[in-house]
């Protein structure tokens, strides 16, 4: 896969896949980090003196105008944190956006509208694709958020242009990812928790991914009761829904513990046993009492919504020992204060270890950011959670794959 460093810039004019999918209020944009981390392709990019096209997505339209969701909403940030002067186009592909790109002086940037205005880009529709490359020299992908999707601007767009590589944002995600394979960084601990489970895309694909690429493997939030189930631990209506509906699917349960089981035995006979939380912050009928998984179980009627403090201690020890954490999926329901203290001690011990962390996940990093925010350098917050679990998973991120295929594949 090439990178910026290794294609030829100097005035060409460039297609940049951005994910500038940030959410907008009535109060504008509640967070810029997306934009932020995009701005070091833009700003090589112009120092060479680029026209610069980017295209994005942003929510899900899909093949709808949606006023909305339209990415003229950008221009006024994008002019801010770019110190530029953002040029637009009511459509990504077309003559009005030909025309545009045509008058395009040198380190000018033309932003073009929503990508999933058009539902070919749903479909990775091979046209859709030239079209959105049309008359440019370069097609560079930064959209790491975006990777896992086989969408039009991700995948046939880079096939259809002349020449194809990462963006500075793409190439440090997976350079940072990559870090779970380097010998240097070892031990390495993955910790993975959260609510999204069972189905080819859930975390107990990760779990078993993970136990064969990392030292350690600690399981936390909702996912953890399949595993304790598995262990022959009672979990009370942990795993029935709950208010907000975020429950495991009851057709799925008994397999889903079968899967565990054979996770547990995998880890075992590899020598290195999955972390599994030691006591639980469980509610029985409104109230909070702990529940410590040595000598009890959780009660009929009881709902486990944190990790205990003996969990927290006996993952801090983990953290400690380890010079790599990856970590995606919250401890609990940190949502409620009385839920986040699992959540919040993982934040404040990867904020005082001495190695390296990669966190992802949208409820994680929201769950964290303020906690940790820029002031460790040696954690490096992921600006994708799909794209992560897919590449945490051990598959092929297609908006990767798109920039290592032999072009010849378009030419021939
Ligand atoms: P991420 O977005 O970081 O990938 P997920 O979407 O998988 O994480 O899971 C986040 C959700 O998991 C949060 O809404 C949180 O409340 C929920 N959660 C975690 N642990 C529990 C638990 N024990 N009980 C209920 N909800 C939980
Ligand atoms: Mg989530």
């Amino acid at each position: 896969m090439k990178t910026l460093d290794d294609v030829h810039l100097s005035g060409e004019r460039v297609f940049v896949r951005s994910e500038l999918n940030v959410s907008i209020s009535d109060q504008g944009v509640a967070d810029y980090t997306r934009i932020e981390a995009s701005r070091p392709t833009f700003d090589t990019l112009r120092e060479r003196g680029c026209r610069v096209v980017v295209c994005s997505h942003m929510g899900r339209p899909w093949g709808r105008r949606d006023p909305s969701k339209s990415l003229r909403q950008l221009i006024e940030p994008l002019n801010d944190i770019l110190d530029a002067d953002v040029r637009f186009v009511e459509d990504c592909i077309g003559p009005a956006r030909d025309e545009a790109v045509a008058a395009l002086g040198e380190g000018e940037i033309l932003l073009l509208e929503n990508v999933r205005y058009h539902s070919e880009e749903n479909s990775n529709d091979p046209a859709f694709g030239e079209a959105l490359v049309h008359g440019m020299d370069l097609y560079v992908n930064d959209a790491f958020g975006t990777c896992h999707r086989s969408h039009a601007s991700i995948v046939a767009a880079a096939l259809a242009a002349p020449e194809r590589c990462a963006g500075r944002l793409l190439q440090r995600e997976l350079t940072q990812l990559e870090l779970m394979h380097n010998p240097d960084y070892r031990p390495t601990l993955a910790v993975i928790g959260g609510a999204k489970i069972s189905g080819k895309d859930g975390k107990l694909s990760i779990v078993e991914n993970l136990v064969n690429t990392v030292d350690q493997v600690a399981v936390i939030g909702k996912l953890a009761y399949y595993f304790l189930i598995a262990s022959g631990i009672e979990v009370g209506v942990t795993m029935s829904a709950d208010t907000r509906g975020i429950d495991a699917p009851d057709a799925s349960l008994a397999d889903d513990v079968e899967a565990c089981r054979g996770v547990l035995a995998q880890a075992q006979a590899l020598g290195k046993p999955l972390l599994l939380p030691v006591d639980s912050v469980v509610n029985v009928d409104g109230r909070d009492v702990l529940v410590s998984f040595a000598n009890e179980m959780v009660p009929a009627a009881g709902r486990a919504l944190d990790i205990g403090p003996g969990t927290i201690e006996s993952l801090k020890a983990a953290i400690e020992a380890s010079n790599l954490v990856v970590w995606n999926g919250p401890a609990g329901y940190f949502e409620e204060p009385a839920y986040r203290a699992g959540t919040l001690a993982i934040a404040r011990a990867l904020g005082r270890f001495g190695g390296h962390a990669v966190i992802g996940g949208g409820d994680t990093v929201a769950a964290v950011a303020s906690t940790i925010g820029e002031v460790h350098p040696s954690i490096h917050i992921c600006t994708g959670g799909g794209a992560m679990l897919t590449w945490l998973m051990g598959a092929e991120l297609p908006g990767v794959a798109a920039l290592e295929a032999v072009p010849s594949i378009q030419r021939s």
